[in-house]
């Protein structure tokens, strides 16, 4: 059968860019190396028979509320979106935790004096969401449809978060939390622009709620393979491509892998320029990963902890900013930021009856082979005492390991490369349309494209829409 596209790899974006060249017609082959799809969203028994976890991706700020997946239906396919009690959790060391609630109103109020400077930074972006969310979810460089929205989010949001929260927030209640929901950029704090990181995901917190697939974020990938399906677009996997020669000449060929590898596969259709800004592409930090399988929910001193599915460990502002500091610096930190996702207790098909799940990661430098166990393990703790005795069992993945499941995840970076200021502007290299590369039909797709890593889709979509635009 004749191609008109082959995309390579099927994590969310290569889907996403598979579907939606296949909504407009196209006859669309997708080739996966791994054994199985899905990328970045995969769930497996890591653990103990009946343990179902999230080797990558387990909670979506993103997903559910992107361009791409909000004209789609994919519960149709399988896809049922969990959403806990509160998004997320940050416990402090007095045995208290600051919640982020589903509903602007309660946060603020839960979070007594500083729930006025709460509402000033992040309600504008909850309002003004489906403007804004055109424009952090594409291409940043082009000219905005919003000029006025995207101004006065990126006046507040280009200010370090530190200094943000200095600014706003009277207590360390705020700072903190704020701090927890900044670090999702994997950047220090002290940076320009990681405001928006704290901005952005605390507004998504009162959009999407950050739900999670039921039975895994497989699931995800599951429903978009199957709407794939219907629309007559194929999927093979076990077949890794070394080289742009093993596909078809005419086809367009949408590449949902990192821009080194961009190289390596393609490197001789690409001018020697775009070859060496590619080669000028940065990853970021790595990840260290814990699944647990667990003999009961953790013990959080906090018990409100367990009202959210999202639990971010680390304590003060001070305490995550000179952890992500530390990590940027090339160092492991011993009290390092740590990103806690709890889905069985709101999903009973992760875990046998009674027990239950944990995933648990912290940022290391990239490529880093420091085992972090006991410093993840020591946060989790310190929060809630006697967390270990819960463990039946566990399995780690540190940077190789991560990366040897996935080679996107290069040293470990989960994101695609850095989004230091560079980078987010400008992905994979400064470009009114960064999909396209100068070789004719070949378009990159992956989350190394803006608007960058996590699940949502849209590096996909937007490439899919420059192919078709050739
Ligand atoms: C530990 C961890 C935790 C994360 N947590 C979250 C989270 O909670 N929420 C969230 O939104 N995001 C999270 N992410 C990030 C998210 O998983 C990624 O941003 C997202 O999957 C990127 O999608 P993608 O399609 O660009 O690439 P990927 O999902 O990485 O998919 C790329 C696919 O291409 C295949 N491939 C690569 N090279 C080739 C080749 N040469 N030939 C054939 N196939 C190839 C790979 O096998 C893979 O299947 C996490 C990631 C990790 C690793």
């Amino acid at each position: 059968m004749v191609n008109d596209a082959v995309v390579v790899g099927s994590g969310p974006n290569g889907l996403s860019a598979a579907i939606v060249l296949a909504e407009h017609g196209r006859s669309v082959l997708v080739l996966e190396g791994a054994d199985r799809i899905g990328g970045g969203t995969r769930t497996e028994e890591l653990t103990l028979p009946g343990f179902a976890h999230d080797v990558c991706s387990a909670i979506h700020p993103f997903a559910p509320t992107s361009p791409f997946f909000e004209a789609r239906s994919f519960d149709d396919h399988g896809l049922e979106w969990v959403h806990p009690d509160a998004p997320v959790a940050h416990p402090l060391d007095d045995g208290s935790a600051v919640i982020i609630e589903r509903s602007l109103d309660e946060t603020v109020a839960g979070l007594g004096p500083d729930g006025k400077g709460y509402r000033r930074i992040i309600e504008p972006a909850v309002r003004h969401w489906d403007r804004l969310s055109a424009h952090i979810l594409g291409p940043m460089l082009r000219i905005p449809r919003h000029p006025f929205v995207l101004a006065r989010f990126g006046l507040t949001g280009a200010i370090p978060a530190t200094t943000l929260a200095n600014a706003v927030f009277e207590t360390d209640r705020g700072s903190a939390v704020f701090a927890g929901l900044a670090a999702h950029g994997i950047l220090p704090l002290t940076n320009p622009l990681t405001g928006s990181f704290g901005i952005v995901f605390a507004a998504t917190a009162h959009i999407s709620g950050w739900p999670f697939p039921r039975s895994g974020s497989q699931s995800i990938a599951d429903a978009m393979a199957s709407y794939l399906g219907d629309l007559g677009g194929r999927i093979k996997t076990g077949a890794y491509v070394e080289s742009v020669d093993e596909l078809p000449d005419d086809a367009d060929l949408l590449f949902d892998v990192t821009p080194h590898s961009l190289i390596e596969i393609a490197g001789s259709r690409l001018p020697d320029r775009y070859r060496r800004k590619l080669a000028r592409y940065r990853y970021g930090p790595g990840a260290f990963k814990i699944d647990y399988a667990l003999d009961g929910p953790i013990p959080w001193i906090a018990e409100e902890c367990l009202r959210a599915a999202t639990v971010h460990l680390g304590g003060t502002m001070a305490e995550i900013a000179a952890g992500e500091r530390a990590v940027a610096a090339g160092d492991h930190p011993d009290r390092p930021f740590v990103l806690l996702a709890q889905q069985s207790l709101f999903d009973p098909t992760r875990a046998p009856d009674g027990k239950h799940t944990g995933w648990a990661y912290c940022h290391v430098p990239n490529g880093s082979t420091i085992d972090m166990t006991d410093r993840i393990e020591a946060q989790i703790e310190r929060f809630a005492p006697g967390f270990r005795d819960r463990v039946l069992a566990k399995r780690v993945h540190g940077p190789a390991a991560l990366q040897a499941r996935n080679p996107n995840y290069v040293g470990g970076d989960i994101a695609g490369g850095s989004h230091g200021f560079g980078q987010l502007l400008a992905r994979p290299v400064l470009s009114s349309n960064p999909y396209a590369t100068p070789a004719s039909g070949i378009f990159l797709c992956s989350s190394s494209t803006p608007p960058g890593g996590g699940v949502h889709g849209m590096c996909g979509y937007h490439a899919a829409h420059a192919a078709l635009s050739t």
